[in-house]
Parts: structure tokens; sequence; C-alpha cells
């Protein structure tokens, strides 16, 4: 399992930092128990057109021995690309604001792959539109208005729920993309992901500390 916490650094300053990286440790995400750290793995992610290699560090619960990865925010599960690329494309081409050639251009990444993402977001719309309204008003926001396409509401709701978080400490300098990519676990255009609201119940993602 895979946790995700609110890092601010760039992907560089983390990639060269390597194994430096100071990672807040988490209670267990299964038990609430207490956990130590426990190695990591490097893998790559690809920022402006640049690949990097980052250090993952991982946890393991001493109570019930379960591992857990602890991915920095700017990291969405199984994809290569750093989330804040992924949003960019997401975010223009559901508001309409140019097509996924342009916007694949501008965040530095394949055409193909841009269009993956673009098609992963449209099958899970509906219920990140649901469950980023349903967020955004548990944190005292407005839930976004009605859009046509359900792909902008969904944006939409992302954006509702970011600006409810950017109220409270800590959240803010995230900036949206970084903030779906922690509620969701980093499963935001994962293929079978519970919904993000779930993901909050149990807590897999780590709130910014507010001191
Ligand atoms: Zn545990």
């Amino acid at each position: 399992m895979s946790m995700v916490w609110p890092c601010l650094l760039t992907v560089d300053a983390y990639a060269s930092m390597g194994r430096a990286v100071k990672v807040p440790r988490p209670d267990c995400p299964s038990c609430r128990g207490r956990v130590v750290f426990w190695s990591g793995y490097w893998r790559h992610v690809r920022w402006r057109g640049r690949c990097r290699k980052i250090f993952i560090r991982r946890v393991r619960c001493r109570a019930c021995r379960v591992t857990h990865a602890l991915l920095p925010a700017f990291t969405l599960a199984w994809r290569l690309d750093a989330a804040e690329s992924a949003g960019a494309v997401i975010g223009q081409v559901a508001s309409g604001r140019c097509g996924i050639r342009p916007a694949a251009a501008g965040a530095g990444v394949p055409h193909t792959t841009a269009r993956g993402w673009v098609r992963r977001f449209a099958a899970r719309a509906g219920e990140l539109a649901v469950s980023f309204a349903a967020l955004a008003v548990e944190l005292g926001g407005e839930a976004p208005r009605p859009r046509d396409d359900p792909r902008h509401l969904a944006v939409a709701a992302i954006g509702a729920a970011f600006a409810a978080a950017a109220a409270l400490p800590g959240w803010g300098p995230l900036g949206p993309w970084r903030f779906a990519c922690a509620v969701t676990g980093g499963s935001l255009l994962a293929a079978n992901a519970s919904s993000p609201y779930l993901i909050i119940g149990r807590r897999r993602f780590m709130p910014p500390r507010s001191t």
C-alpha cells in the first residue's frame, strides 16, 4: 500500500537530495500503530521533459508488519510524469481552453501520454466530481456549479475542494494537483481506485502539519 505525503519540494530539489529528503513519519494507515522507516526504493519521475531518479521511503508498522511506501505529492502511482504535468494537461483540455496536442507540447510529454491521462480522467470524472464536491463542502467550502462537460465539472470540483483546503494551515502551497494527488492517495489517474472520499476517511494521506 502507498501513502502520499504533502511534499512541497520541487521535483528537482527532491531528486537532488537523494536519500536525504526529510519525510514525515505517519501512523500506520491500517491500524494506527507506530511505524519505523524501512528502507525504500528508487523510481523515475518526469518533469518538464526531463527524467529524474527519486528515492521513495518506506515505513513498516511494528504492530501489523505491513509496509507502506511514502510517495511525495508530486508522484502519481504507476505514472512516470509529475502530478502537475498531468493536471495542467487535464485542466486545459477539460475546460476547453485547448486541445490535447498543444497541452501535451506545453507540458513536455508525448501526445499519446496526454491522451491517456485525459481518457482516464474522463472515465472517472463523474466519481471524482461527486467526491471532491463533497470534500469541498466538508471542508467548509462550496460545491461547484453544474457544468455540461463532466470532465470540466470534475476539474471545478477539485478546484473547489482545494480552495476550501487552502483556507486551512499548510495546504495552500501544495497547489491543486498535488492536493488532488494527496487526497486520492496517488491514484487520481489509476484504473481501479477507491474514491477520494473513502481515502480521506481512512487517512491514507497525511495532512500538512499546522505548525
Ligand atoms: Zn499497522
